[in-house]
């Protein structure tokens, strides 16, 4: 039986996500980024709390684990073993290579350092869905705040590693303000103008691009694109390393 996903917005800007088994009732909150909005998500669909999976320690992701923890009883919470003490309410450590269950749905824990030193990444290769936190998000990347480049350029390529149809959950909508800067990137990409256009579109309705697919963010997203001519021309950095590039690229959207 395949996971249900329910992706929902908490806060300004967070995304929140429910991923539940059907076969046993079991249900994981990626991240808590809201007490409150991740228990109106809880309500609507009728789901029962059991698990929380923590991608990284900013307070935007874990502010809610207490006060979930408080209301629902019984829901363990995972996070990363490079965040050891620093997750409020963490019940157990993870890292490259580990596994976790949620009923009998399992994700291999990936550590993606870039946006911080502890950022971790669930893929959940039976679903093909890949929860990256603030690692990648829908045409953009995570700032790199604690690591360096070549770690985040590192972590962002084995995303792109993954199958096309990996559906990709991100810990943020910045989908407009993103596209705006990959069209400045590229505005050539009759791929991204097409999916700039979808993003306005699903903004009016209230909607928001998460999750994409990995294929959709080849094709479409600057970060994942250092490789790609226009890009390398965008920053004028002909000949330059892959990295170097992307580095680049980060620095130009940090001025954006
Ligand atoms: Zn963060």
């Amino acid at each position: 039986m395949t996971a249900e996903i329910h992706a929902f917005r908490c806060l300004d800007d967070n995304i929140g996500v429910l991923v539940r088994d059907p076969a046993t009732g079991a249900c994981a909150a990626i991240d808590a980024p809201e007490e409150a909005a991740v228990a109106a998500a809880l309500d609507e669909k009728g789901w029962r709390l059991t698990e929380i999976l923590v991608t990284h320690r900013h307070a935007d992701h874990v502010q809610g684990i207490e006060g979930l923890k408080r209301r629902y009883g019984g829901v363990r919470v995972t996070a990363p073993d490079k965040a050891r003490n620093e997750v409020p309410g963490a019940d157990r450590y993870v890292g490259e290579g580990d596994r976790v269950t949620v009923g009998s749905l399992e994700a291999e824990v990936w550590d993606t350092p870039g946006h911080c030193r502890d950022h971790i990444a669930y893929w959940f290769a039976g679903e093909r869905a890949l929860f990256a936190g603030d690692t990648i998000f829908t045409l953009g990347c995570g700032r790199v705040m604690e690591s360096t480049y070549a770690q985040m350029w590192s972590s962002l390529e084995r995303f792109a590693r993954l199958p096309d149809d990996a559906r990709v959950y991100s810990g943020h909508d910045y989908t407009i303000a993103n596209a705006r800067f990959a069209l400045a990137v590229e505005p050539d990409n009759a791929a991204l103008k097409a999916r700039a256009a979808e993003a306005d579109a699903a903004k009016a309705q209230g909607r928001f691009l998460i999750p994409s697919t990995m294929a959709a963010e080849k094709a479409t997203n600057p970060f994942l694109r250092a490789r790609e001519s226009a890009v390398v021309r965008a920053v004028k950095l002909e000949g330059a390393e892959p990295v170097a590039v992307f580095q680049a690229l980060r620095e130009w959207k940090n001025r954006f």
